[in-house]
């Protein structure tokens, strides 16, 4: 399998290339240059598989040519033994219609767990036998920095540098990044919000001298290799669900547009997915430009979803490639017009291609609150601000017969404050997480300025050899 930059000018490269790259140099995203596909019959044997099988079976016609399936087999098998539940992702029934997927089972109770536990193996196994030293560079809400730096502390040859906005991040978020205490993790809280983080690191791979310096790899969603894990439990739940006799829907508590991307992925693999509710909180901006076809940023206001407080969805771009025609040239105007003045309108094909799957739902914070008290009330489940704003979006889309299933995509521990205020329970963290409040915390805080960031990173990394 081969992959091109949705701005069309980056070389192709294979699975391992665009695995260790993170960003295309054109400033575009990697995608499959085809989308392979399971027939039903394919998609019916996946129903006796266990979670690790099934990953195989949907992620190897992305990894042909750099893994083969020995290969591959062994490193879902290392990345999905520290999870807590022998089914990975497991599905929980709420209601006549409706599903949790639990995705936080990993080892920093988020759904960012299932791909970067494998993103940690990948670059292991890709770096084996070369002296190159791995520099990531990353952008966190919270969950991802910790997820990140799980995946890749203390392994040879990786150094890792996290941005997160200081005092947006939880407590409970904070810690699990900043107590490791492994020397090859750096992190950095920055005097900004999110969407400011994320910009800087993108300056950092679109700075030629300073990625000649060094070797640069991204950690967050705009590396392929983490979408590509998460199609996996699309597969995983609806064929539990019925598939591919039964379609089945679902609802993505959603901020970067990586998780909901993925469910785009399997149903062009061929899955029956009736619909991909676009869940957001106030920061609406993919609401809107679904509804409107207007992408337009605002201002980032903090809530108490700070994973999904974002007001540019990077993946975003891959879903307009795919829609526009995958005209590289043409996207590459349309992103450089967004970058210069934070709007853009989509084109008919793209409104009218994201029309027949997606549905974009805003949901404030009472119906948060609501939906929290819903489920504790009528399923004896505690979930998370995240799943929960996923689950108040379901509500207004579910249709008699079509199971709909919600992402869970935090355990409600990593939110305490939150879920007590809503629902009076205040969730206790599972013992996975260890002695998180009695460990020494390390972090370096920094302007968001890019000289500031940049200065940092190099006098810590290691440059190439
Ligand atoms: C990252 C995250 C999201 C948003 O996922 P995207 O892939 O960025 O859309 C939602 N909920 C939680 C708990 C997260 O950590």
């Amino acid at each position: 399998m081969r992959y091109v930059s949705t701005r069309g000018t980056a070389p192709s490269l294979d699975f391992a290339g665009v695995t260790l790259a993170g960003l295309a140099s054109d400033g575009g995203l990697y995608v499959p240059e085809r989308w392979p596909t399971l027939s039903p019959d394919a998609i019916a044997a996946l129903a006796g598989l266990s979670y690790v099988d099934t990953a195989v079976a949907v992620m190897m016609p992305f990894v042909e040519g750099s893994l083969t399936r020995e290969e591959l087999t062994e490193l879902c098998t290392a990345a999905y033994g520290r999870f807590d539940h022998a089914a990975i992702t497991p599905l929980v029934q709420i209601d006549h219609d409706q599903w949790l997927l639990e995705l936080f089972h990993g080892p920093t109770l988020a759904f960012k767990d299932v791909a970067l536990q494998l993103l940690g193996q990948l670059f292991e196994r890709f770096l084996k036998g070369s002296d190159q030293h791995l520099t990531i560079i990353g952008a966190t809400s919270g969950d991802t920095g910790s997820a990140a730096i799980d995946a890749v502390a203390g392994r040879a040859g990786v150094d890792i540098f996290m941005l997160h906005p200081e005092g947006r991040v939880s407590d409970v978020q904070r810690r699990q990044m900043t107590t490791v205490g492994a020397p090859n993790v750096h992190n950095i809280a920055i005097r900004g919000d999110f969407d400011t983080a994320q910009a800087l690191v993108k300056a950092m791979f679109n700075d030629a001298a300073f990625a000649r310096r060094f070797r640069l790899s991204a950690v967050n969603s705009i590396n392929w290799a983490r979408l590509m894990a998460q199609v996996v439990y699309y597969f995983y739940a609806a064929v539990r669900l019925g598939a591919p006799g039964r379609s089945v829907a679902f609802s993505v508590p959603t901020g970067n547009f990586g998780d909901v991307f993925a469910g785009y992925v399997a149903a062009r693999m061929g899955l029956p997915v009736a619909r991909l509710v676009v869940a957001t909180n106030v920061n609406d901006i993919l609401a809107r430009a679904l509804a409107s076809g207007d992408y337009s940023s605002r201002q980032v206001v903090a809530t108490a979803t700070p994973s999904m407080d974002i007001q540019v969805s990077s993946n975003f771009e891959r879903l307009l490639f795919d829609l526009g025609g995958r005209d590289g040239a043409a996207l590459a105007g349309q992103m450089k017009g967004f970058e210069a003045t934070r709007a853009m309108q989509l084109t008919n094909a793209q409104r009218d291609g994201a029309a027949g799957l997606f549905v974009g739902e805003r949901v404030d914070a009472d119906d948060m609150a609501l939906a929290m008290r819903h489920a504790c009330e009528t399923a004896a489940q505690v979930i998370d601000p995240h799943t929960a704003i996923g689950l108040a979006a379901a509500r207004r889309h579910t249709a008699p017969g079509v199971p709909m299933v919600t992402l869970a995509t935090a355990h409600p521990a990593k939110f305490r404050d939150a879920v007590e205020r809503a629902t009076g329970v205040r969730p206790a963290l599972p013992a996975r997480v260890g002695d998180l409040f009695d460990r020494e915390e390390r972090f370096t805080v920094l302007d968001a300025t890019y000289d500031a960031v940049s200065g940092y990173v190099a006098a810590h990394a290691v440059p190439r050899g």
